[in-house]
């Protein structure tokens, strides 16, 4: 489905479906945050509350593991961003009798 790390490929290589349908446009980064943002901060508040570590235990762990943990959530939660909107035909508003015609 990607050509590169989030680039979408122009169709699907094992039945040809275009993706030209395909925009997540912000989605992604949405539930990425949330995710993450659960994720990093409940691990913080954990550490801090049960090791209370030196400062600079934060500073080496943190923004690491949140790099990682935002880049590895991207592309599989694009990827399922991309396959509802074509199992559920979203797309731009359109009127009744556009519809009809495709
Ligand atoms: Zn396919």
């Amino acid at each position: 489905m990607f050509s590169k790390l989030l680039t979408v490929a122009p169709g699907c290589d094992a039945c040809g479906l275009g993706y030209g349908f395909a925009d997540a446009g912000d989605g992604p980064a949405v539930f990425v945050m949330l995710f993450a943002g659960f994720l990093i901060v409940g691990l913080a508040l954990f550490l801090e509350v049960v090791y209370e570590p030196p400062y600079w235990v934060y500073f080496a762990v943190f923004p690491p593991l949140t790099i990682l943990i935002c880049l590895g959530l991207l592309r599989p939660l694009k990827g399922i961003l991309l396959s509802l909107q074509y199992r559920n035909k979203a797309g731009q508003g359109r009127l009744e009798s556009q519809k009809r015609d495709g």
